[in-house]
């Protein structure tokens, strides 16, 4: 019985570790990719549903794989929220994607956008909107160039509502346009959304994904596009796998287009061949 009982710890002790390892290992790639900038920008096209062109790019990263192992970043953004790490990811991030809108100019790429991710922990954190501004004048890129999705359930009111509407403010003040990203699945109200300085709606993926056999949620998307279009803002599918999915957001005046059915997230040098190459 004692070999038993000693058998049930140690079981027990194991799972536990094995959890406790996994995120302990995470965290530490994530400190030594922040601490030697290695870090990976993938870009995925947002295509204008109407001429097919590629209008900009969404800004998604990537963990170096280590022994063959892919982290991806629904394992290790919660990780980095958590613990903070998020801050230097995200500064990263931004400092990368104007680099790449930097040396875009006077390109065949020098049209397009870039969104970025943020987190609310990063819209929270002090001196966030001097960061943008300082990193967009040392490079010499227009703010109109920058967008920042945040999703909607980050947007949720908490009693750091004002500092985060402040900051959103300020955003949008110096010309940064900022998209809700996620939209329908969280539970932001509309006198919430109509306050807020956003310029674009991103239909959530899982919305997408039963075009168009599932009757609530084609009624979701008419009533998210007619709902960007009274408050005259942007409105992207996200998550477009199929042509049967792209002609129904078409026909349904939805503008831009994002998902596999056009691509993949692919690094820098793709996309300048797909804009070179006008591949659709
Ligand atoms: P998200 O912002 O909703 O990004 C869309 C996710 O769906 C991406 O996953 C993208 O690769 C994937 N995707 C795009 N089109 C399709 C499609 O047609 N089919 C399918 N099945 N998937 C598609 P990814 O890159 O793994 O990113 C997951 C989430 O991690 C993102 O969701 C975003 O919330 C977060 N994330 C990614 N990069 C960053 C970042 O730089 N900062 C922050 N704070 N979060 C990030
Ligand atoms: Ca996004
Ligand atoms: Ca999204
Ligand atoms: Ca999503």
């Amino acid at each position: 019985a004692k070999k038993l009982e000693q058998d049930n710890v140690y079981f027990y002790s194991n799972d536990l570790t094995e959890s406790t390892a996994k995120r302990w290992s995470i965290e530490n790639q994530l400190r030594e990719a922040i601490e030697k900038d290695d870090f990976i920008l993938l870009y995925q096209p947002k295509v204008c549903s109407n001429t097919e062109l590629i209008s900009g790019v969404e800004a998604l990263i990537r963990l170096p794989i280590k022994n063959d192992v892919p982290v991806y970043p629904s394992e290790f953004i919660p990780i980095a929220e958590e613990t903070g790490l998020i801050i230097a990811l995200g500064k990263w991030v931004i400092e990368e994607a104007i680099r790449q809108l930097k040396a875009w100019q006077n390109t065949a790429c020098g049209h397009l956008s870039i969104a970025v991710n943020v987190s609310s922990r990063q819209l929270y954190s002090k001196g966030f909107t001097k960061f943008v501004v300082e990193a967009l004048q040392n490079a010499g890129v227009d703010a109109s160039q920058l967008e920042m999705e945040i999703t909607e359930e980050h947007l949720i009111p908490t009693n750091q509502e004002n500092t985060i509407k402040e900051t959103l403010t300020d955003l949008t003040d110096i010309g940064i346009r900022l998209s809700i990203d996620d939209f329908g699945t969280g539970y932001s109200s509309l006198s919430q959304l109509k306050s807020m300085p956003i310029s674009i709606l991103k239909i959530d993926k899982s919305f997408i994904d039963h075009i168009p056999n599932n009757k609530q949620d084609t009624a979701m998307i008419k009533s998210i596009i007619s709902l960007a279009k009274n408050l005259e803002l942007q409105v992207v599918a996200e998550g477009v796998e199929t042509i049967e999915q792209l002609i129904y957001l078409r026909d349904n005046d939805c503008e831009i287009i994002q998902g596999y059915y056009y691509s993949k997230p692919v690094t820098y040098t793709e996309i300048q061949h797909l804009i070179e190459n006008k591949k659709w």
